[in-house]
This record gives C-alpha cells, sequence and structure tokens, in this order.
C-alpha cells in the first residue's frame, strides 16, 4: 500500500472539543497510517482535497508550533485538558521524522506556566516513550494508551499498523518508571472479542485509572468490520452482532471492567458509549 504524505499549512491548532471532560483538542496530522479497519476517524477525509482513501495519506501540519505559539500568545487564556491526537495519532511513524508533536509539546512547555492547561496524550504508538523527557517537566500530563485486545491475531487483523498490543503495553511500563501518569483506554470494545480480564490484568501495575470506549460501528466503518470478521472470524459472526444488538450487552460489560478494576483497586472513569 503507498501512502501520500503531504505537507500542509494549518490556521489554528488547539481548538475547542466536544469529548466530556475535554476542553481543546491538538491534531498534528490529518490522516492515519495506523490502518485500524474499526476507524471512526475517516470523516476527516471531507476536510481535506486527497482522492486516496483513508488510511493511505497523511497530511503534517508542517506549522503546527508556530501555529500553537501564536494562539498561546494572544490574549486567550487556555484552561482545561488538552487532548493530543483525538481524531489522528499523534505518535504514527511519520512523527519519528517530522517531529511535530515533539514541537507541539515543547510550545506548551514554554507557555505551561500562563495556562492552566493539563495535557493529555492518546495513543496506540510505542513512540510515545520518545518524548518522556518533555513530558516529565508538564506539571500536569497524563498519557492513555488504547487497547482493545491482548490477541496477536485480533491486532493483525484490527490494527495492523499500530505497534502491538505488548509493545503498547510496554509503552505504558516505561512512562509509568518514568513518572508520568498513564491511563488504559480500554478501546474499542468489542463485544466477545475483548477480553476485558486479560487487558486490566496486564496492564494494571503501569496504570493510575481506566477509562474504556464502546465500539463505534455507525459512523461508515460498519462494511470494513463485517468483511474483517467474516473474513478471520466466520465462526463468531452471528454472536457477535447478536450481542451488538443486545442492550444488555454494555452494562454487562461494563460492570465486567468495574469488576476488574475493583479486584487491582484502580480507578475506573466509566465505558463511553455511542449513540
Ligand atoms: S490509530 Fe486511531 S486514527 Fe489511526 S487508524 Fe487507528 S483508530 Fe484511526
Amino acid at each position: 500500500m503507498r501512502t501520500e504524505f503531504k505537507k500542509v499549512t494549518c490556521k489554528s491548532l488547539i481548538n475547542k472539543s466536544n469529548i466530556p471532560n475535554t476542553q481543546y483538542a491538538i491534531n498534528p496530522y490529518t490522516g492515519c497510517t495506523h490502518g485500524c479497519v474499526y476507524c471512526y476517524a475517516k470523516f476527516m477525509k471531507r476536510y481535506t482535497s486527497h482522492m486516496e482513501k483513508w488510511g493511505e495519506f497523511v497530511d503534517i501540519k508542517i506549522n503546527a508550533s508556530e501555529v500553537l505559539e501564536k494562539q498561546l500568545t494572544s490574549r486567550k487564556k487556555y484552561d482545561g485538558t488538552v487532548l493530543i491526537g483525538s481524531v489522528t495519532d499523534a505518535y504514527q511513524p511519520v512523527e519519528l521524522k517530522y517531529k511535530i508533536t515533539r514541537r507541539v509539546l515543547k510550545t506548551l512547555l514554554k507557555y505551561q506556566s500562563y495556562h492552566q492547561l493539563n495535557v493529555s496524550i492518546l495513543t496506540k504508538s510505542y513512540n510515545v516513550i520518545r518524548d518522556i523527557d518533555l513530558l516529565r517537566n508538564f506539571d500536569n500530563c497524563e498519557v492513555g494508551v488504547s487497547i482493545s485486545n491482548l490477541d496477536k491475531k485480533f491486532a493483525k487483523v484490527f490494527e495492523p499498523f499500530a505497534s502491538p498490543p505488548e509493545k503498547r503495553i510496554k509503552a505504558l511500563k516505561v512512562l509509568k518508571e518514568n513518572g508520568i501518569r498513564t491511563y488504559l483506554f480500554m478501546s474499542p470494545v468489542f463485544p466477545g472479542f475483548s477480553d476485558v480480564q486479560s487487558v486490566v490484568e496486564a496492564t494494571k501495575s503501569y496504570v493510575d485509572f481506566v477509562m474504556a470506549e464502546a465500539l463505534n460501528y455507525k459512523c461508515g466503518n460498519w462494511r470494513n468490520i463485517e468483511y474483517a470478521m467474516k473474513r478471520y472470524y466466520p465462526k463468531r459472526w452471528s454472536d457477535f452482532t447478536q450481542l451488538l444488538k443486545d442492550n444488555r450487552t454494555w452494562i454487562h460489560i461494563e460492570n465486567r471492567i468495574k469488576g476488574e478494576c475493583k479486584k487491582y483497586e484502580l480507578s475506573f472513569r466509566g465505558l463511553f458509549l455511542h449513540k
């Protein structure tokens, strides 16, 4: 698969967010090469001029840190949580070359004493550990790592180019050892597939809290999910669709995560559902 990388300029980098408990969002890239089958950021394609399919292009916001600096030095005071990578992963492979996210972090650090921002990063990439030297200098900072499942085949099918789950757990471990506040973002939870018990157990020593998100399958991604399920898990297709139709499924899953967190005295911040 060929990926189109394009350098673009942005007019605004830190933007208001509608995500619960998140006031602002920063996305250094539009497009993502992690290739998750269930990706629901596809809608972002309409804001680009790309003809390529979602997953086959990345727009690199080359002036991101300069624009951010301009915004942070305007009269406006930024107060609250800013989520880096709210739409597309800020630590996808191309970041190692362009260091846009790293420069954004440096700018946030430079102005942290003026603004009351809690910097939150959400990623599926081991590459996040590269920035520990910066992250440890923030007064308020946390890194969440998304894990849906520990199963290698599942990850290969559904998240082919993201760091494998064991590397993501390692990222949490390294971050924690370096004094960074971390959380497990159990996402997306696939009914009948996501092994809540194993994921919480594998990460329990490296996270400060847990959040979860239900599979969002009503945003133009259903055909891809269906195709992958039928091709790689044909015998489980029927159970999977039944579980998705059953209203009790998410209550059951939420209770299970809650129970696992309680077992290890971890704070559970809830399961986010998509309507
Ligand atoms: S890491 Fe996130 S943005 Fe990237 S493909 Fe996966 S779900 Fe989409």
